[in-house]
């Protein structure tokens, strides 16, 4: 199984590039690995606003119901400068898969900025967005978009490579698709990648699918299907989820297995639920049992094998 690469949009300053406020850059070691195997669009916000390097401290302040960007040593409002060069960004974005942004920043933060009471900056009021990152999430709810310092959690960093890479993976594939039978067979390698996620938007695909006719306008159907894909990642999984779905894989080799095989299998899955295996365990065992009873329908399943094994 080949394995897609990513296109994500990555704030300039965690590639290596000295555009912080003081002219430095952010080495992230996570991030310098995953550009071994994504292709990185970079943007620095604040030098597309054309602030300069080195630049003078900005905030973003609570004003009434709305959040202003604002440089206090210069006494500038950047806020309407930083929501038009964004939409403006965004809007020209397309064939892209995620956001890994920078933590913490006015600009590109997605939930950690410090955000003040006032332009002052003196009383701080709550964490929140940056102004750039706030964009992002209102114009692309259902893509993945990060910041290197949640990708440290071992969870959070796992979904975002299933779904950055999951989400080329369709992206490339609906380049070469052109017939329902093809997207069935897509549909049928991603079932249970797609069970872990969001079952009744699983259903609705499938019936979709089962919907097709000879006259049904086969690029609306695709188009239909790939943002149901792209929202069915967007839900929230769980440790039950994937529990169900390496149950059901599982399933397909139990009776060909000893007693022992299984009892250890199960009480790994008990161990799964309690973190102290992790998932990738698990489904390495399954890829091992696939390949001996060479289960082809298993070993198609993109959930074996969703994001290059270095990426961990
Ligand atoms: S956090 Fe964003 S705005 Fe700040 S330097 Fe990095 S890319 Fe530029």
């Amino acid at each position: 199984m080949t394995i897609a690469k990513p296109k994500i949009v990555v704030s300039a300053c965690l590639d290596l590039q000295p555009v912080r406020y003081n002219g430095l850059f952010v080495k992230d070691d996570f991030v310098i690995k995953l550009k071994n195997y994504c292709e990185f669009i970079t943007i620095c916000p604040e030098l597309s606003v054309n602030l300069g390097v080195p630049r003078d401290r900005i905030i973003v302040y609570k004003s009434d119901d709305d959040f202003r960007l604002y440089q206090t040593s210069k006494n500038i409002d950047l806020t309407d400068e930083m929501r038009s060069f964004s939409n403006k960004f965004l809007n020209s974005l397309s064939g892209f898969d995620g956001f890994l942004l920078k933590g913490k920043s006015p600009s590109c933060a997605i939930g950690n900025a410090l955000v003040y009471k006032d332009k002052e900056a003196k009383v701080y009021h709550a964490k929140g967005r940056g102004m750039f990152g706030a964009e992002v999430i209102k114009k692309f709810p259902n893509f993945p978009t990060e910041d290197e310092g949640r990708l440290k959690n071992v969870n959070i960093k796992q979904n975002y490579l299933i779904r950055i890479f999951s989400i080329a993976n369709i992206r490339e594939s609906m380049l070469k698709i052109n017939n329902i039978k093809g997207l069935m067979e897509f549909h049928r390698e991603n079932k249970y990648l797609l069970m872990a996620f969001n079952q009744q938007k699983l259903k609705a695909m499938g019936s979709l699918i089962a919907k097709y006719q000879k006259d049904s306008d086969f690029e609306e159907t695709k188009k239909t299907y790939f943002d149901l894909f792209v929202s069915s990642l967007a839900s929230r999984t769980s440790k039950g989820k994937y529990l169900n779905v390496l149950q059901h894989i599982f399933g397909y080799f139990s009776d060909k297995l000893n007693p022992n095989e299984r009892n250890y299998f199960i009480s790994l899955t008990e161990k799964y639920f309690n973190n102290i295996v992790d998932l990738k365990t698990l489904i390495e065992i399954l890829k091992i049992w696939s390949y001996r009873f060479e289960d082809k329908y298993i070993l198609e399943q993109t959930i074996l094998s969703p994001y290059p094994d270095d990426l961990g």
